[in-house]
């Protein structure tokens, strides 16, 4: 078993006082949570488990577009399409009516789609942030 390590933050005095307060009643007990550092531990855990929810992912790749699917859209997520203009050389979202929109930049950082739009000379907007 590797050892975790673990490194200090500051926390609100107030903070610290309702934590060890709610370690004591019922609902923190029922918790399984023992003491501070396991609270604060489990919290920014959470947190981050839904800030690191993944929004984008690639469906597929045509000679004239690239479809993605976007989770935080429509109902249950909707696909939008990045039609790819080949006399102009950039991508344009119909979801957004944008050449410029997080669909396009999420386009961009797909390694397989990068490197056909590269042979095809289409160029990014986002080019400074691209290796
Ligand atoms: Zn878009």
């Amino acid at each position: 078993m590797v050892k975790e390590t673990w490194s200090a933050a500051n926390v609100r005095k107030s903070l610290i006082i309702r934590i060890k307060k709610t370690l004591n009643t019922e609902e923190g007990k029922e918790e399984g949570l023992n003491n501070v550092n396991q609270f604060i531990d489990s919290a920014v855990r959470e947190l981050l488990e839904k800030l690191e929810e993944k929004r984008f992912s690639h469906q597929n790749t045509y000679d004239d577009k690239v479809r993605i699917l976007d989770n935080k859209i429509g109902k249950m997520g909707d696909i939008v399409t990045i039609f790819l203009k080949e006399e102009l050389k950039i991508g344009f979202c119909d979801y957004c009516e944008s050449e410029k929109c997080v669909h396009v930049k999420y386009m961009w950082e797909l390694e397989d789609v990068v490197k056909i739009l590269k042979k095809r000379n289409f160029n990014s907007p986002y080019a400074e942030q691209i290796k």
